[in-house]
């Protein structure tokens, strides 16, 4: 499943190379030490506790536009740290998955590890729901072999399939559609191979690979 909306990638944390990007905000070398020592402090607490972090200490570019880089590549969390979040002892982080002011919280350095291992297993349980809901959306129950191959022009097939790996493979042949998965959840009962008419006792979901 791949995720993504107009400000480009989503990657799920358990995947993504960089699960959180931390960005400092600062406007002069005064400000700019202070936050750089705090922004150390708490990369290493959170690498310590498991979390692939990176520290964005790129000079020369805006807060902004790193917000915007880090985005574009998907990273699932963002953290902010300036000087107003160092006087309240706090940091903000924001959602790649939830754009925008609802995305962002505001959470204190004390317990951080924790706070943001809790986050990153909600954004990872949030973008597989909404893949599953998009893949409702778009399966259709296709019986009929002609059915699932207008299916899968736009979205998914779900069909009976009797097991048999040579059906799969001129289904593949004849529609590029390979099987995506057989879901955990059978409908039960039994009913026929949408190639082959064979009995079948398992439904798989059918797809093109783009
Ligand atoms: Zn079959």
């Amino acid at each position: 499943m791949v995720h993504g909306d107009d400000q480009g990638l989503i990657l799920p944390p358990r995947l993504a190379p960089h699960q959180l990007v931390l960005v400092p905000i600062f406007k002069n070398d005064e400000e700019r030490t202070a936050v750089l020592a705090a922004a150390l402090k708490l990369r290493s607490e959170l690498a310590d506790a498991g979390t692939r972090v990176k520290l964005d200490e790129r000079e020369g570019v805006s807060p902004g536009f790193k917000f915007n880089d880090w985005e574009m590549r998907g990273v699932p969390l963002r953290l902010e740290i300036g000087p107003k979040d160092l006087a309240k002892g706090s940091v903000v982080l924001a959602r790649r998955d939830r754009p925008g002011r609802e995305g962002k919280s505001f959470v204190s350095q004390q317990g951080l590890p924790a706070a943001v291992a809790k986050l990153l297993e909600e954004i990872q349980q949030s973008l597989f729901d909404r893949a599953l809901e998009f893949r409702k959306a778009h399966t259709v129950d296709a019986g009929y072999y002609d059915e699932l191959k207008s299916a899968v022009e736009t979205g998914f097939a779900s069909s009976w399939w009797c097991g048999d790996a040579g059906c799969e493979e001129k289904i593949k042949e004849e529609t590029k559609a390979t099987m995506r998965c057989i879901p955990l959840e059978q409908p039960g009962g039994t009913g026929k191979c949408v190639y082959c008419g064979k009995p079948a006792t398992e439904k798989g979901i059918f797809a093109r690979a783009y």
